[in-house]
């Protein structure tokens, strides 16, 4: 309420004097949580951390990626654009030479000034999501307010040149058909790792900086007033991964700058949610396994291993690729991975392939592959003729 009531009196003397309220409306920070969002933080945050959500790829706080961040952190806030703290967000972000993900409601897109307020993100090289048009729980929504909410923000930030791939559910508040909902746009669902708890430390006790139990109970006593070292102790523990901040919130504004230089003295580096290596799954790529003789790929860097001496590259044909060497008669075998064998696909030297087994679903894990009997290139060498059943297009 003391918000609402220290912008009566600029606006009260604003509107008579005839200026324009679109550029003169300040922002407020958002009112309080009020207990049904704080129960469903709570519970979101459960679900996060006991391993109570589902596999099924139906949560919306769980991501697919959950290890292997080697470090490294892609920071995202929720809840914007706001005209006032978004921008210092983005100072902040930028003495720290890292990129972000924002993902907004549409709902405060309300002004020009708003508008290129995302261009502004956007031509920073942010990425911009989709937080759903006014921030509902969409798990209770019909289906219809669920498009709509979706497909609001959706046009406005088409309309202001972003092409959105992500979307994150309010309170991570998500059903498997509202997920597939979602997915059916072409967004990828994304949650966090890494809960700053930000909307908690802001709301408490006038926004001094301390989470109160009452209003959220998942931060350890401890930390109850040190947000930097609740971060801290999570990306830790993590190793890295997707941290959830607000950037509404003049709070976070003013904490920010000392969270992201605490992680990078912890040697965390912060890369975008589009960061394949770091999120592979929530990118839609397998992750990276060490690649073999007979491992798909689409290119020479997904088969960056040695094997005898030889650099292993990719093999592409129409529709596919797996890993090779170059061979002179036989080929090493890997345990796990299909056994191999030299063949020559030009008809001038010999390269290793996956023999058709098990281990690659009769050739199956290599699509535009069939299992064909092949005769051994022998080469200069002293292996002798032999045929088996290989994996080639
Ligand atoms: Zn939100």
């Amino acid at each position: 309420m003391k918000h609402v009531m220290r912008w009566v009196a600029p606006l009260l003397l604003a509107l008579p004097l005839g200026i324009a309220c679109s550029s003169t409306d300040p922002e407020n920070d958002p009112a309080e949580p009020t207990d049904d969002e704080s129960r469903l933080r709570n519970e979101i945050f459960e679900e996060n951390a006991s391993g109570k959500a589902d596999n099924a790829d139906c949560s919306g706080v769980v991501l697919p990626d959950q290890s292997g961040f080697n470090k490294r952190v892609a920071i995202t806030f929720d809840d914007g654009p706001h005209l006032d703290n978004t921008p210092r967000v983005l100072d902040v972000l930028a003495a720290h030479h890292a990129t972000a993900t924002f993902f907004i409601n549409g709902k405060g897109v309300r002004t020009a000034q708003h508008r290129d307020l995302l261009k502004r993100m956007h031509e920073a090289g942010h990425i911009i999501g989709n937080h759903s048009q006014n921030h509902a729980n969409l798990k209770t929504v019909s289906a219809a307010t669920l498009k709509a909410e979706i497909e609001g923000t959706h046009q406005i930030l088409l309309d202001v040149g972003v092409k959105p791939a992500f979307f994150r559910f309010p309170y991570g508040s998500s059903s498997c058909a509202t997920a597939e909902t979602v997915r059916s746009y072409g967004y990828a669902v994304t949650g966090w790792h890494i809960d700053s708890a930000d909307w908690c430390f802001a709301a408490s006790r006038g926004g001094v900086g301390y989470c109160d139990p009452a209003t959220f109970q998942h931060v350890p006593n401890s930390y109850r007033s040190d947000i930097a070292g609740f971060v801290l102790s999570q990306a830790r523990a993590k190793g890295g991964g997707v941290l959830l901040f607000h950037d509404v919130h003049a709070y976070t504004v003013g904490v920010l700058d000392s969270i992201l230089t605490k992680l990078e003295n912890d040697g965390f580096r912060f890369v975008g949610l589009d960061d394949v290596d770091t999120f592979p799954r929530l990118n839609g790529k397998k992750p990276a396994s060490s690649p073999f003789i007979g491992s798909a790929c689409e290119d020479h860097d997904d088969c960056n291993f040695t094997a005898v001496n030889e650099a292993g590259f990719c093999q592409t044909y129409e529709g596919g690729g797996f890993c090779s060497i170059s061979c002179n008669g036989t080929c090493p075998d890997k345990a796990g991975m299909a056994p191999t064998f030299c063949v020559s696909l030009d008809g001038n030297s010999g390269q290793c392939v996956a023999k058709s087994s098990a281990a690659n679903g009769y050739c199956a894990d290599l699509p535009g592959t069939t299992a064909k009997p092949m005769s051994r290139f022998i080469g200069t060498s002293s292996a002798p003729a032999s045929t088996a059943d290989v994996c080639v297009p």
